[in-house]
């Protein structure tokens, strides 16, 4: 697969397109940022470990029933995925209290909820990524009802699927945000990334921070905490 121009740079990761129209490849970098790009870093190997983490668990999701924009991992660093419009919302599921939740609603950090909670913010960097509910949604016209429905199934689908995965590593999923996109035909896939940049990661048995807290933080021992749960997800897949 030939790289080409690149489409765009994130703070995370860089995009190209490919001799195929409908095939880009991202290519995952150490760079960290927080707070809306007002704490920037870089983790060591992130890059490395986010690609290979994200590709092993979007390939469990989709042996599950939810369809994924991966396509082959290329090498340490990059990935072939589908090329998608990615709708404009993080997509953010908990299942227990932590960040700017509890910092919203004053309530301190590993409340386990009875039930997972679902929320959207609005992808917009200029405006800090507000939160936004079902009917602004429709107003703005950022995805369909049909296709906001088929997002919320595959959120907690996804939950459902994680939580397990990584449960087999003594590791509790807190919270985690994800991004969906439309394939040229319409259809709805998980896309952009899993990984402890995304996902509250603790230890199940300590409660150890084991994600990208440690660096949003300065809690130490970053790079240390990413290899830990990519080596015990290996261990567990
Ligand atoms: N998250 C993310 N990108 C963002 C905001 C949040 O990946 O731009 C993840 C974050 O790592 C956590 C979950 O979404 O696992 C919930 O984050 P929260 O809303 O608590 O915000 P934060 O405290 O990270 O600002």
């Amino acid at each position: 697969m030939e790289k080409k121009n690149q489409l765009y740079e994130g703070k995370a990761k860089k995009v190209f397109e490919t001799d195929d129209p409908e095939v880009l490849i991202v290519s995952y970098k150490d760079d960290a940022t927080a707070f809306n790009g007002q704490k920037k870093g870089s983790i060591t190997g992130k890059g490395v470990i986010n690609n290979q983490m994200s590709n092993l668990l979007m390939r469990v999701l989709e042996t599950k029933g939810v369809p994924t924009h991966y396509v082959e991992e290329l090498n340490e660093r990059e990935t072939a995925v589908k090329r998608v419009t990615i709708l404009p919302l993080e997509v953010i599921i908990r299942n227990i209290s932590a960040g700017s939740f509890s910092k919203r609603y004053g309530v301190e950090e590993g409340i386990v909820f009875d039930a997972p909670t679902i929320e959207f913010s609005y992808k917009n960097d200029d405006l800090g990524d507000p939160l936004i509910n079902d009917d602004h949604i429709y107003a703005l016209k950022l995805c369909t009802r049909e296709e906001l429905e088929t997002v919320k199934k595959y959120a907690f689908l996804v939950n459902d699927l994680l939580k397990e995965v990584w449960g087999r590593c003594g590791i509790t999923l807190v919270d985690f945000k994800i991004e969906f996109g439309r394939v040229k035909d319409g259809s709805i896939v998980l896309a952009d990334e899993i990984s402890p940049d995304t996902c509250r990661l603790w230890d199940s048995e300590t409660g150890k921070k084991l994600d990208k807290d440690r660096f949003r933080r300065d809690l130490g021992g970053v790079e240390e905490a990413y290899q830990e749960v990519m080596g015990r997800l290996k261990q567990a897949l």
